[in-house]
């Protein structure tokens, strides 16, 4: 196999036969819009008036304040249409779509958040769309399976095996590969088979060239440590790739769920649980068993809860570029208490993943460093679990009291 995408010993494209020109074809089209100029200012133009961009840099004067040590800023990905960063992601494969002249996307997803994102995308584009999701899942989401709809996207739901986000995509692979001469399956995130990793991670570079750029006019010096929450790691590579080059430490914040020690996690990386195999196309650290079969994840962000992680930041965590540590689901809901109550911001609970470390490092640091953090997300969208997590009593009755008036 060709040596491009792989990442050390992680990536490459392990692929059925049939879609090797599939494939092929996009590499050869994401290869050639990546060298002509014009197609990084039309996505910059598409996303400036249609999804906020630039995003801003956020000064978090009361938490610098109240932790005292570091100054904090925040990267305000919460700010683009669809309440999170997946909006670049979803916009730059639609923009290939086109160039490659097909006219319809289908995408897997499991809470939602990524089916509601494309679902935007093939509207704005006027692309048909096809979302697959577990049916286990559209019961649990409905929020976001109804914008889905509503947002004229065919939702399947998926009845083989668990009924989760594994099966859905396996359905839409199944899909591609009959379809593949009009169809353009639009990954979530930075994992999957090449160009999968590299072309995500290249549409959420934005980030990091932006929250670089924006510090050194702000501060005009670079910051000591970013922060970042890992699922797939599309937001963590969007936002680190901006340092790379720089004497800057990269901090990755899995989902350590109800605790390390209670296997009822997200950590692939961080945890000695994780463990290097082939699935789903590529290879990196899953969360299985000795024979290959994927455990069950957990986290309070449904974000977070995903088996595999970017073979990007498998090797980054091999050659301890990236530091990779969890927050549990506890440490989450104090985190986003605090950002709540002293900045007015809601972060995401994904996003507070990187809020907890930040909050735990600050402190040891001095007012001369800077440190920033990535909102990957906006928390509103997510009032249901959050309530939920919170145990809002008044919400529970709000919500028993509407169910009672759709019984009558
Ligand atoms: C989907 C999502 C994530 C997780 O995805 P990554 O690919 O790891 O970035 C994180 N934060 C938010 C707000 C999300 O919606």
């Amino acid at each position: 196999m060709n040596r491009r995408g792989y990442y050390g010993g992680f990536g490459g494209a392990y692929i059925p036969e049939i879609l090797t020109a599939t494939f092929a074809e996009l590499t050869r089209e994401f290869d050639a819009a990546k060298n002509d100029p014009s197609f990084w200012q039309q996505y910059r133009d598409i996303l400036a008036t249609y999804s906020c961009r630039p995003t801003p840099i956020t000064f978090a004067e009361n938490l610098t304040e109240y932790l005292k040590g570091a100054r904090i800023y925040i990267k305000r990905e919460d700010l683009n249409h669809t309440g999170a960063h997946k909006a670049n992601n979803v916009i730059g494969q639609g923009l290939l779509v086109k160039r490659m002249g097909k006219k319809r996307v289908i995408a897997e997803t499991g809470a939602g958040q990524h089916g509601v994102a494309t679902a935007t995308m093939a509207a704005k584009f006027g692309f048909d769309c096809t979302i697959y999701m577990g049916e286990v899942d559209v019961e649990r989401q409905r929020p976001n399976v109804f914008w889905m709809e509503r947002l004229g996207a065919e939702v399947v739901p998926v009845t083989d095996g668990t009924r989760l986000l594994k099966d859905a995509i396996n359905q839409a692979f199944r899909d591609w590969v009959t379809n593949m001469d009009t169809t353009h399956y639009v990954l979530g995130t930075a994992c999957g088979p090449h160009p999968f990793p590299e072309m995500v991670t290249y549409f959420q570079s934005i980030i990091g060239r932006e929250a670089r750029k924006q510090l050194m006019e702000t501060e005009g010096r670079l910051p000591s440590r970013v922060y970042a929450c890992v699922g797939g790691g599309s937001n963590a590579m969007g936002i680190f790739s901006g340092f790379f080059a720089d004497p800057v430490q990269l901090v990755g914040v899995e989902a350590g769920g109800q605790g390390l020690e209670t296997g009822r996690h997200a950590s692939r990386l961080a945890s000695s649980d994780g463990s290097v195999g082939i699935a789903q196309g590529y290879k990196t650290y899953f969360l299985q068993n000795a024979d290959g079969q994927m455990k069950e994840t957990h986290s309070v962000a449904a974000g977070l809860d995903y088996v595999g992680v970017s073979p990007i930041l498998a090797q980054l965590k091999e050659s301890g570029r990236v530091r990779f540590e969890t927050a549990t689901d506890v440490e989450v809901l104090d985190a986003l208490s605090l950002t709540m109550k002293k900045e007015g911001l809601i972060p995401a609970l994904e996003s507070s993943h990187a809020f907890v470390q930040a909050f735990k490092e600050a402190p040891t640091l001095s007012r001369n460093d800077i440190i920033l953090i990535n909102q990957s997300g906006r928390g509103d969208k997510d009032i249901f679990t959050i309530a939920d997590a919170f145990s809002d009593p008044s919400w529970k009755k709000f919500i028993s009291k509407k169910a009672t008036k759709y019984h009558a």
